[in-house]
């Protein structure tokens, strides 16, 4: 029988890019013989596609458990509501578990759900926030929240600078809520992960100290802040995990064996991999472009596509495309796509997983952004790291095919991608070397090794 030195209730906020890095966070822990326990909303178990991790998972209410998020209508109308409903049922499993073998001693909530230092308390439980997104995000979202400065997009080039920032960013480079979904609202969700944060044990990051070195050194002055990531499966890391290959909780079906088999017969690095993640929601106009800006380019690609997204598809294109040209998949194996030797871009909405995963994978960018976090992420990728290129919008916020069409044979093709390759394998030896035995995520660990 196992003997566990704590049992760790771990509640991610239930999208999937925030689901996976705490699963694997959990993973880790695991293998230190702690107890995982992973609490997510009814809905989201009754729908998932892929579920085949070792960890327990226990359910709890959102208060939508017939439709989730989507039931809620709105982002801030769905937070509001787990917050009423969440506190009561967690603490109602919190209860259940008091009563097993191994009652929980600490929880690990993602700061979207800022209520659960409030229950932790409630029960004396340890209590870390884990943030899904990266340093230099969390820190912007820090000085909103102080009233330091103002995140509401401008149109003209103002630049600001931003204290542990080695750069001025710009408007275009902060997380933006331009009116796309909600609004400002949105941007207050965001800035409240903020508000408990002065009653928390620890503040978890899924980073790595030479990534975002001066940002991380900054707020660790003010917050117990431990870097933690990159959380992708340890086998395409540090295999130190053997049975560590993929995330096993997935939302939606991937399309494993029709990515695979079409990768298997393409040349060495001349696929270009697209996807823009699990929830953006791009304009047809975009879609349009993209499409074009694909075919245009003349490689080889294979696209992401998810199956509300893809009426926008023009159907010229679907018409016209070939298994010589490209394949359309509603789902992937992201990982497994990212290793593939055939692969030699990713063309990303930069969601900070998918960053993750390329640079962990050494694997160069075009960055196009959407929303949220993901401006900030594109601004590191092509400045900072130097591991992509930024594929501009036009006055309309377009990116337009010849532009698209540019930045992937740049990346691709060119003599000037070739410094981008190689920072690209930099980059990954950097990820493997950080959450390796001795590297900087081990050695951020207190004296007593306590993570
Ligand atoms: N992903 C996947 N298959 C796909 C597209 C995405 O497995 O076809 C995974 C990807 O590996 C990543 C997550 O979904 O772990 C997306 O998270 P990210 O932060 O990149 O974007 P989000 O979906 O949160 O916008």
């Amino acid at each position: 029988m196992t003997t566990h030195k704590a049992h760790c209730l771990m509640l991610p906020y239930p999208f999937q890019g925030h689901i996976n890095p705490m699963l694997q966070f959990s993973k880790r822990l695991q293998s230190k013989r702690v107890k995982i326990t992973i609490a997510t909303t009814k809905y989201l178990l009754k729908n998932m596609k892929e579920l085949t991790t070792s960890v327990s998972i226990e359910a709890i209410s959102d208060g939508f458990d017939d439709g989730g998020r989507d039931q809620a209508g709105s982002f801030v109308a769905y937070v509001t509501r787990f917050k009423e409903v969440g506190s009561d049922t967690l603490s109602q499993l919190i209860q259940k578990l008091a009563n097993s073998e191994c009652p929980v001693n600490c929880i690990v909530y993602d700061p979207f759900l800022s209520w659960v230092v409030e229950v932790a308390r409630k029960f004396g439980l340890v209590s870390a926030a884990f943030f899904t997104q990266n340093c230099a995000v969390d820190n912007i979202y820090y000085h909103v929240h102080k009233g330091v400065i103002k995140l509401l997009p401008t149109q003209n080039d103002e630049k600001i600078l931003i204290p542990g920032f080695s750069c001025p960013i710009e408007a275009s480079d902060v997380p933006n809520y331009v009116m796309k979904i909600e609004g400002p609202k949105i941007l207050e969700v965001m800035v409240n992960q903020f508000s408990n944060l002065d009653k928390v044990d620890w503040i978890l990051i899924n980073s790595f100290y030479e990534l975002e070195k001066e940002i991380i050194d900054w707020m660790s002055k003010l917050y117990p802040i431990k870097t933690i990531g990159p959380t992708i499966p340890s086998m395409y890391l540090d295999k130190r995990l053997h049975d560590d290959k993929e995330y096993g909780l997935s939302i939606f079906k991937p399309m494993t064996n029709e990515c695979l088999n079409w990768l298997n017969h393409q040349p060495i690095n001349s696929v270009l991999y697209v996807s823009f993640g699990s929830f953006a929601i791009v304009e047809a106009e975009q879609m349009e472009e993209l499409a074009w800006g694909l075919k245009n380019s003349n490689n080889k690609f294979l696209w992401v596509v998810r199956s509300t997204e893809e009426p926008k598809l023009p159907k010229d294109f679907l018409e016209e495309l070939t298994s010589e040209k490209g394949l359309v998949v509603s789902w992937c194996p992201q990982l497994q796509v990212l290793e593939h030797e055939s692969i030699g871009c990713f063309l990303t909405h930069c969601g900070w997983n998918s960053i993750l995963e390329a640079i962990s994978l050494g694997v160069p960018m075009v960055a196009m952004p959407q929303w949220t976090d993901q401006p900030t992420n594109a601004k590191f990728v092509k400045d900072v790291w130097e591991i992509g290129v930024r594929a501009k919008q036009d006055e309309k916020g377009i990116v337009r095919r010849e532009v698209i069409e540019e930045c992937i044979k740049l990346v691709m093709e060119e003599e000037k991608g070739k410094l981008i390759r190689e920072n690209a394998k930099k980059w990954k030896e950097m990820a493997r070397n950080a959450v390796d035995e001795g590297g900087s995520v081990r050695a951020k660990h207190d004296e007593k090794g306590i993570v």
